[in-house]
């Protein structure tokens, strides 16, 4: 289990440190592809981990400001899952991974780096990677830019909406 959670252990976070909540300012901006928005839904929004694990590491994200997963309501559990669902569609046809993590750090004692806000972690695993892209000091070793990954990942995912 030590291994699972170490996955999104690096939770999101910014420098300089960033006044105020990125959930909650991002989507207010519209400048979506600057700050890496992939997707706007009902009740979540898809963005991109800007210290991602992974290549494609997203996460799923309520518009409304709360640290309590009990607090969601259905509407936004069912957008939350269901974008959570299409994520994993969109990260297969663009960068085939092998596997995935899923999951949520609830409070800074699991890992939050952002506890006032929740949100999902979406990490895509390929074979090897652990070996590869070793954790140093805090920092993530990722081989390709952000820019290119939102940009296939946004294609990949509209490719869905139209069909
Ligand atoms: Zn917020």
């Amino acid at each position: 289990m030590d291994h699972l959670f170490a996955t999104w252990r690096m939770d999101y976070i910014t420098t300089p440190k960033y006044e105020g909540c990125i959930f909650c300012d991002f989507p207010s901006e519209n400048r979506d592809e600057e700050r890496y928005i992939l997707h706007r839904g009902r009740a979540c929004f898809v963005i991109l981990n800007l210290y991602p694990y992974n290549p494609g590491h997203l996460m799923v994200v309520p518009y409304r400001h709360t640290h309590l997963y009990e607090s969601l309501t259905d509407e936004e559990c069912l957008d939350m899952n269901r974008l959570a669902a299409r994520s994993i569609q969109v990260l297969k046809r663009a960068m085939a991974p092998e596997g995935f993590n899923m999951g949520m750090n609830l409070g800074k004692t699991a890992g939050a780096g952002m506890e006032e806000h929740l949100h999902l972690h979406v990490v895509p695993r390929w074979n090897g990677d652990n070996n590869f892209m070793p954790v140093v000091t805090d920092t993530r070793v990722v081989p390709e830019a952000l820019d290119a990954t939102f940009k296939k990942l946004k294609s990949s995912w509209l490719s869905f909406s139209v069909a």
